[in-house]
């Protein structure tokens, strides 16, 4: 229930707390805001509540991640965990948690920390989400599409919308960011932030599908499981990720090509970036040497091919076995040194080619937005503009895949929940 809070916003304005985009940051704004008293409107433009949590995970969810806060934070770039810090601890992994937990969901933890609903999907955390929205009484505004600030003597005093002026002395923008742009993500809080002098940093792709120059549409499907993709410009190693490999169509995708796709994308601006796969990250290349060197001297019927295909699946035995030079049919008795020697580099790093593009509009979150620099991580405050709060993925903050974007998101938008009903109540 409400607070003891009361307004002291005249009757003329909508309400005393505005939140734009109904995503995981705006609802979890909107439901604090209102659970301490503040009339509090959430608008968005789609007819959905939460579209982003509903395909996140494959439409599972990965709700958040568990573990002390300082190991979910050191997943992000320094600075971005710097800014998310105050704010993960005030609204933390366990509260959201605990929030769905209390209403029925059932959660488990996954070996690497992320934490997923047991039997239920995305749907069934979106439903208790609206739930709390609706016994705290917000007011959402669906298919009303926000089209900028209403900005008067300086301070912000409410939005301009598709469906008419909305008035409150504090605007809270929880637009996200631009990848999806059919989930209703489109850069839209980033032009008016820019409005009104804040400073938007380069917007680019992250945990997205990698295209490559020369992607076989062959290999679509095939995924290589538990391997180590690393990614070089010219000879530097510039980023590396263990874990599945997808071929698509264009290029790669899954686990390893998420990870590394920010700090790719970050490098393509300057100059050509090639990716190469390691195998068998467990061994060493002498490691992996004495295992072929074993391999061959226990099966010396066999062909080559079938020590190959302990590390790669049959559709792909022929392209690694090419790119050692050696014949497809290449059997252990004429398997010499240096043929032994090659296979040994192949597996250690199998090129995959050149990187074409990393798709933006395909990645679950993208980097840039709103500088840091420019909110107060206490209380998501615009540092710019009187009565304006930012949350969520429109903050230039972007996690690795496990939970920790919907973790930021949630946390940021508890903050900016509870500091904008703070400064109308008293
Ligand atoms: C496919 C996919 C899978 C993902 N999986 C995970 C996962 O499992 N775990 C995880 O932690 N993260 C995941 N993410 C990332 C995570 O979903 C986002 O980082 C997070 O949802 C961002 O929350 P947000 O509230 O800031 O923005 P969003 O959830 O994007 O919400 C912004 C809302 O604002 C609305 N809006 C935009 N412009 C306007 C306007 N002009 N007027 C009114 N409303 C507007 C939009 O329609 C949208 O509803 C995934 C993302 C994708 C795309």
């Amino acid at each position: 229930m409400p607070s003891d809070l009361f307004t002291i916003v005249p009757m003329d304005r909508d309400a005393d707390v505005l939140v734009v985009g109904a995503g995981a940051a705006g609802i979890i704004a909107a439901w604090r805001a209102a659970s301490i008293g503040a009339r509090t409107i959430l608008v968005e433009k789609t007819n959905r509540l939460g579209t982003k949590i509903l395909i996140s995970g494959g439409g599972k969810c990965n709700i958040t991640h568990d573990g002390p806060l300082e190991d979910v934070l050191r997943a992000f770039r320094p600075n971005e965990a710097r800014f998310i810090r105050p704010a993960c601890y005030r609204f933390t992994n366990r509260q959201i948690v605990e929030m769905l937990t209390d209403r029925g969901l059932e959660v488990y933890t996954r070996e690497d920390g992320r934490i997923f609903p047991v039997h239920q999907t995305a749907k069934d955390v979106v439903a208790i989400l609206r739930s709390y929205l609706h016994d705290i009484g917000v007011d959402i505004r669906f298919d009303t599409a926000v089209n900028g600030l209403i900005v008067r003597n300086g301070k912000v005093d409410g939005i301009h919308t598709s469906m008419g002026d909305l008035r409150a002395p504090t605007v809270i923008v929880a637009t996200g960011g631009s990848s999806y742009p059919n989930s209703g993500t489109t850069g839209d809080g980033w032009v008016w932030a820019r409005s009104v002098g804040h400073t938007i940093t380069k917007v680019r792709a992250a945990l997205a599908p990698i295209y490559m120059e020369n992607a076989d549409p062959e290999r679509s499907g095939v995924a290589l499981r538990d391997v180590l993709l690393k990614a070089r410009a010219g000879t530097k190693e510039i980023a590396r990720w263990r874990g599945d490999l997808l071929f698509t169509h264009r290029g790669i995708s899954g686990p390893t090509a998420l990870g590394i796709s920010r700090i790719v994308t970050e490098h393509l601006e300057s100059g050509a970036v090639s990716l190469e796969v390691d195998l068998a990250p467990d061994r060493s290349f002498e490691g992996l040497s004495e295992v072929v060197k074993a391999w061959c001297a226990d099966n010396p019927k066999k062909q080559v091919a079938s020590l190959v295909e302990q590390f790669v699946p049959k559709s792909l035995v022929k392209e690694v076995i090419e790119a050692t030079q050696e014949k497809l049919d290449q059997t252990v008795p004429n398997f010499g040194q240096r043929g032994k020697n090659r296979l040994v580099e192949v597996l250690k790093g199998w090129p995959l080619g050149m990187v074409r593009t990393v798709p933006l509009e395909k990645g679950e979150c993208v980097a840039g937005g709103i500088s840091l620099d420019e909110v107060d991580p206490k209380s998501m405050k615009s540092k710019r503009i009187e009565g304006l709060f930012l949350c969520g993925e429109v903050l230039d903050v972007a996690g690795p895949v496990g939970g920790y974007n919907l973790q930021s998101a949630f946390a940021t938008g508890f903050v900016a929940g509870d500091s904008a009903a703070h400064e109308v109540l008293i």
